[in-house]
């Protein structure tokens, strides 16, 4: 019987908010309650491939399906872990955005890409690590996807940054994609006790109500450490703080 897949972009136009983090560990949660998950690293530094154990590899990556020199198929490496697969990312993607910016086709270009894994119904998520940039790889994702879940972190101008995001949001449900649905708002890196973060939290939830989590990453060192062994903390400590968060 064909799988229904659901494709969820995780994304925000800034960096080092947790996107990358987020993927990670939702793609390990998932794949350890036998839902099956393909990664798909879009940023060029490549974080969630390193942070998923592989290595970055020339020519493995959506960038030469994008140009049809390749089949998405061709691409798709399994990790260490069963029902966790990840379509790298390389360096090559950087241009993306430059080369791939005029394309009659450009806004559809990663939906069309990943059609044939969706059509395979091999996997229940796909979960998409955007870049951090409101630019086309973002945009093209947004476009692919059911879904799109947005971490963000508790401090100064939050609101300005979600503001930003949910507005290219609207913009491509009203012209392109209607079916995008804002799954939530997720807040990462928590330190509970700091008044800021309540004020921003509060704040937050005030403008979006149930569109932001209940739930809440707090900052954890063993989050910050599994990157670097390759390994998502959510299997590297599963107990940690941050682990039983995601
Ligand atoms: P983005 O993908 O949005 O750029 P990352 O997920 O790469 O953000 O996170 C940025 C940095 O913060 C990384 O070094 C990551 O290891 C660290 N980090 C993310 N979440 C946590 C957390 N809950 N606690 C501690 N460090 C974190
Ligand atoms: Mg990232």
């Amino acid at each position: 019987m064909e799988r229904r897949t659901k494709t969820i972009a995780i994304a925000n136009q800034k960096g080092g908010v947790g996107k990358t983090t987020t993927v990670v560990n939702l793609a390990a949660a998932l794949s350890a309650r036998k839902r099956t998950v393909l990664v798909v690293d879009l940023d060029p530094q490549a974080h969630a491939t390193l942070g998923l154990g592989l290595e970055k590899q020339p020519g493995v990556s959506l960038y030469p399906v994008l140009l049809g020199e390749k089949d998405v198929a061709d691409v798709i490496q399994p990790t260490k872990w069963s029902n966790l697969n990840v379509i790298p990312s390389e360096v090559d993607l950087a241009g993306a955005e430059l080369e791939f910016g005029t394309r009659e086709d450009r806004l559809q270009m990663i939906g069309a890409a990943l059609e044939p894994v969706k059509k395979s119904g091999a996997f229940d998520y796909i979960l998409l690590d955007c870049p951090p940039s409101l630019g086309i790889v973002m945009t093209s994702s947004l476009v692919a996807s059911d879904g799109v879940l947005i971490p963000i972190q508790a401090e100064f101008l939050a609101m300005d940054g979600l503001a930003l995001i949910t507005n290219s949001i609207a913009r491509i449900q009203q012209s392109v994609n209607p079916r995008l649905e804002l799954n939530g708002i997720v807040f990462t890196m928590v330190n509970a006790v700091a008044r800021l973060t309540q004020d921003v939290m509060h704040e937050v939830r005030g403008h979006f109500g149930e569109k932001v989590y209940e739930t809440t990453i707090p900052r954890n060192v063993r989050v910050s450490e599994a990157p670097s062994m390759g390994v998502p903390v959510v299997f590297l400590d599963p107990r940690s703080k941050g682990a039983e968060s995601y």
